[in-house]
């Protein structure tokens, strides 16, 4: 599949396969292709080489959703069949859901005693999002502390890298700042992860706006091939008449030509649109041939694993079992340095 827009970060070097990966999806709704091409393709590349830990971030969804939470675990199966159908590989990545491993809730609560307010304040993402969804109450001190909450995430795996588009570097940066603050305060056990860097196409919905399950505009990974060659003919294009010359850099559809199609056809298309030799219709028709062709294997793994509920929750068994011993380690380590713990045999 073509992703020339993302670069190529998997490692040149054995001693990359060593380092550790950490990133995280809220359970809101079905994935969608905006999801697909923004984070799990990149997922998929990264579990190459380097050790990666994928998690279902269930407690990150109920800062914005304590209203009506029950939804959440609905969509936690579904989430972890779209993983697996897009090619996360549980031998390969370890998969879990936050809320299965209660040590989160634990370290969260030892970096919030001393993470101080302004830092969490000042986030440019903070006031930005509580405008975005302003027809929710967010001035709430989960929502406030939701960058310890993943500070926590990021620490107890004692990742190296976070896989993260430009805007959430500050959150990176965050978790830096109380690794550091953790290591000098008690005792250095943290590492200090990177924000790597990953370019997010820009894609929007079919209909022109942000693609958003509130909007109706998403194409999503779970959608049959006819449904989504149906919402790619109905995307909206500006181009009125067949006779008048298109502008591929200024139409919608043509950012997923970019993602589905080999070069030498994506220029040719360009062309054929700007000299008005080819119509929309055709040229959306091509792309939902592409797109069907490229998502054929996804959507075949997809049918597999909806069949086989047993084996999911099987591999979503082991990926929890596996993130708790390591988390339990690393609270081992963080009673230690902090001074809990205390055997009570031992009190006298
Ligand atoms: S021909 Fe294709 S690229 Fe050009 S405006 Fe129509 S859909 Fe977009």
């Amino acid at each position: 599949m073509a992703f020339a827009d993302t670069p190529d970060q998997r490692p040149k070097t054995e001693a990359h396969k060593q380092k550790r990966i950490l990133s995280g999806m809220r359970p809101t709704g079905k994935l969608h292709l905006g999801n697909y091409y923004g984070a799990l393709y990149n997922w998929v590349r990264l579990q190459e080489a380097y050790r990666c830990h994928y998690f279902v971030a269930d407690w990150h969804a109920i800062t914005t959703e304590y209203e009506a939470p029950q939804a959440i675990s609905g969509y936690i199966p579904e989430m972890i069949i779209d993983w697996l159908s897009v090619g996360l590989d549980p031998e390969k990545s370890t998969l879990f859901v936050q809320s299965a491993i209660p040590e989160h809730c634990e370290l969260y609560l030892i970096f919030g005693m001393f993470t101080p307010v302004p830092w969490l304040e000042r986030n440019p993402t903070y006031k930005d999002q509580m405008e975005q969804l302003s027809h929710k109450d967010l001035a709430t001190y989960g929502f406030l502390g939701y960058p310890v909450l993943q500070a926590a995430d990021i620490l107890m795996y004692k990742a190296d890298g976070v896989p993260v588009g430009v805007d959430q570097v500050p959150h990176v940066e965050m978790t830096r700042e109380i690794a550091r603050r953790f290591n000098h305060l008690y005792k250095p056990i943290f590492p200090e992860p990177e924000a790597l860097l990953t370019e997010i196409p820009k894609l929007t919905g079919t209909d022109g706006r942000k693609m958003s399950k509130s909007y109706d505009n998403c194409i999503y990974l779970s959608d049959p091939p006819e449904v989504m060659a149906q919402k790619v003919r109905q995307m909206t294009t500006d181009r009125p008449y067949r006779r008048d010359p298109g502008e591929p850099e200024r139409c919608l559809a043509f950012p997923f030509h970019r993602l589905n199609l080999p070069q030498e056809r994506i220029a040719e298309i360009s062309a054929e649109c700007r000299a008005a030799n080819l119509g929309c219709v055709d040229c959306k028709k091509l792309l939902a041939e592409a797109l069907l062709e490229n998502f054929a294997p996804i959507q075949e793994r997809r049918r597999y694993f909806e069949a086989h509920p047993d084996e999911v929750r099987d591999i979503l068994h082991q990926g929890n079992k596996r993130a708790r011993e390591q988390a339990r380690i690393t609270m081992a380590e963080v009673r230690d340095a902090v001074g809990f713990g205390l055997d009570i045999q031992s009190w006298r």
